[in-house]
């Protein structure tokens, strides 16, 4: 067994074209927009679109796809306006991702806006509820990112996500997408044997390696512990090849996706490097 690499793949002509674009570079695995990632109101996906999308699935293989939510989201703001619109936001996520059938909805916790961790906390539970009240019976999970920790946004903890699914009303919807640059931003380090054994351990006794379902693989532009969300090339920044080589090569994460999130061009040759680097890192 190998493990499943692949990029964000742009949808640009309909969420279905993401596959064509995501075979062209060699995607086994990928990460898709439904929707306009900037805005609220969003037209529904078109039944012949979302068969289309069924077509290219089995044609390309290209599996399994998750979805990034919206950035506007913020499951944690003390403003009921501004979480009411959340709510509403990721419901439309969850509903699109069903429909695609895809593995998860990947989605960043949430900020708390001064209010406090503990309060921001809660409030995210709060809204995941309703999510999830209102979706009932989806196979699509809702996938908690870490996140670096700027500002006042949450998740930059293990403890936070867990805190989030233990306290949540259906924790069985609920999992982690693990994203090596905000980890690494966060302070969990990868880089040798040691503290890349030491941060699964801890992420193992906090949330449960079984909840790992999907990698981010970004290198991170700044040091440890920075707290600073800024994505670089694989082996380009803090973490290094090794940290990226520990994962490639760690038995229990041989059918975990890892997708990359790396700045790219509309030819996505920095994708097809960044793969290619990838793949160099899996011993035989
Ligand atoms: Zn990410
Ligand atoms: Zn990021």
């Amino acid at each position: 067994m190998v493990p499943k690499l692949g990029a964000h793949m742009s949808t640009a002509g309909g969420v279905s074209k993401a596959f064509e674009r995501g075979r062209s570079i060699g995607c086994d695995t990928m990460q898709i927009f439904t929707r306009n990632q900037n805005r609220w109101d969003n037209k529904p996906l078109a039944a012949d679109e979302i068969e289309r999308w069924h077509a290219a699935a089995s044609a390309t293989g290209i599996a399994p796809v998750v979805s990034h939510a919206s950035y506007l989201i913020n499951l944690g703001s003390p403003d009921d306006a501004l979480w009411e619109k959340s709510i509403e936001a990721m419901v439309d996520e969850l509903q699109r991702a069903e429909a695609l059938g895809l593995l998860g909805v990947v989605v960043h916790p949430g900020a708390h806006m001064e209010q406090g961790e503990e309060a921001g906390i809660a409030r995210v539970i709060a809204g995941l509820d309703r999510i999830h009240a209102a979706t009932p019976g989806f196979r699509t999970l809702t996938l908690l990112e870490i996140t670096a920790g700027q500002g006042s946004t949450l998740g930059y903890r293990f403890e936070h996500l867990a805190a989030m699914r233990r306290g949540a009303a259906n924790p069985e919807r609920i999992a982690v997408c693990f994203d090596t640059c905000h980890a690494f931003a966060a302070g969990y380090d990868l880089r040798t044997p040691e503290t890349y054994a030491a941060t699964m351990a801890e992420f193992d006794r906090v949330i449960g390696l079984d909840l790992l379902k999907c990698f981010h693989f970004n290198d991170s532009k700044g040091a440890l512990g920075n707290r600073k969300d800024r994505h670089e090339h694989i082996g380009k920044g803090g973490i290094g090849l090794s940290g990226f080589a520990h994962i490639l090569n760690d038995p229990r994460f041989v059918h975990v996706p890892m997708i990359l999130e790396t700045p790219k061009s509309d030819d996505m040759h920095e994708d097809v490097e960044n793969l290619a680097v990838l793949r160099s890192l899996i011993h035989s």
